[in-house]
């Protein structure tokens, strides 16, 4: 038997969570089981909670959670043995198959990868998803001629689980980063973390048919979408690149125009966490253990339980999350 947070459907067809104890048996299909000791919430992770499960869990009753990291307890699969520490995000765990939010969980080999060096299964989860996406973001930009000294680096919703990483990142890296935040009582927080400029989230959110705006960012890693990105791209220097990797302001970007492509050549790049190559991946966390400075990251952390992901799940919906959160299952 196993603890989990098991979300059950009601009469009412709406879902609710309850820590319920479970019998190995129940889980899923899959050639690794592995004992979780730590997870995370991501933005959706809130909507796989929430109780129409956000439309990503097919399937009640159900175990959310979209990352974890634990301790490899049995495999079918040659590249894992008993005791090996391994890393899951993505992948679609936590929506249609049984996640993280357990002290167990059997998933496919191939959803996982090895804990990175240098990182504790704890560290790994204050990344999660989230970060991962930072550093795919950051990668991508890197890949389309992002190098230091261009001027600042855009970083919107940047309070939040991607924005706080792609901050400390950046700023290891050497570049000017310029925060994007609704929550002007978090800008000491940004600054710790590298920010060199808070910049206020209404300067912007207004919707404008200007075909372009002066020329201000070398790159930026964008959360919001929305108006937000709409206004963006018409203020990013010639040649220079967006890394959209989600959508807290909307699923639209409000008042785009052709322009910034066709006459300063910026590009749109779009970041995947969930189904990325395994290599790119392995890549990635290489990179978060090189680039992100761990006392910068456990600046980010907020401690939790199984029992304080109702509330978290809620609050992470409402964009009041501030960093990154780390589950101790047990
Ligand atoms: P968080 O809630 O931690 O961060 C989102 C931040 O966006 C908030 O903290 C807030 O920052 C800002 N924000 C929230 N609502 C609004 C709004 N209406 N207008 C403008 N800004 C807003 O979530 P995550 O960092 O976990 O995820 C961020 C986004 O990235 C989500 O949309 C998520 O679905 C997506 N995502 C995509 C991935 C991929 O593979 N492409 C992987 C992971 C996440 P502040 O208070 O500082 O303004």
């Amino acid at each position: 038997m196993f603890k989990a947070l098991l979300l059950q459907q009601g009469e009412d067809g709406l879902a609710s969570p309850a820590i319920t104890e479970i019998d190995e048996g129940q889980l899923p299909e899959g050639d690794v089981t592995v004992a979780v000791e730590y997870s995370t919430v991501n933005y959706k992770d809130g909507l796989c909670l929430s109780p129409k499960g956000g439309g990503l869990v097919r399937n009640y009753p159900h175990v959310a959670g979209i990352d974890f990291a634990g301790t490899v307890e049995a495999s079918e699969d040659s590249r894992y043995a008993p005791g090996d520490k391994v890393v899951l995000t993505g992948w679609r765990v936590g929506e249609v198959h049984w996640g993280g939010y357990a002290q167990k969980a059997r998933v496919k080999a191939d959803w996982l990868v090895p804990l990175p060096e240098g990182l504790t299964t704890r560290q790994a989860m204050a990344v999660g998803t989230a970060g991962l996406t930072a550093m795919l973001a950051v990668m991508a930009l890197e890949d389309h001629g992002l190098v230091p000294g261009k001027g600042p680096v855009l970083v919107t919703g940047a309070a939040g689980g991607v924005g706080s990483v792609a901050t400390a990142i950046l700023a290891q890296l050497g570049h000017e980063v310029a925060a994007v935040t609704g929550r002007p009582e978090q800008a000491d927080y940004l600054r710790d973390l590298g920010a060199t400029e808070i910049v206020a989230r209404d300067e912007l959110t207004e919707v404008t048919r200007k075909p372009l705006e002066s020329e201000r960012w070398a790159g930026c890693v964008d959360a919001v979408a929305g108006a937000m990105l709409g206004r963006v791209l018409k203020q990013m220097n010639y040649g220079a690149s967006v890394a959209a990797i989600g959508l807290a302001g909307g699923a639209a970007i409000e008042g785009a125009l052709i322009t910034p492509f066709i006459l300063r050549g910026v590009n749109l790049l779009g970041i995947d966490s969930v189904m990325q190559p395994y290599d790119n991946r392995l890549r990635a966390w290489a990179r978060i253990a090189r680039d992100l400075p761990m006392d910068k990251l456990e600046a980010m952390v907020e401690p939790a339980t199984l029992a304080d992901l109702p509330r978290l799940g809620a609050d992470i919906l409402k964009g009041q999350v501030k960093g990154r959160v780390v589950v101790d299952v047990n």
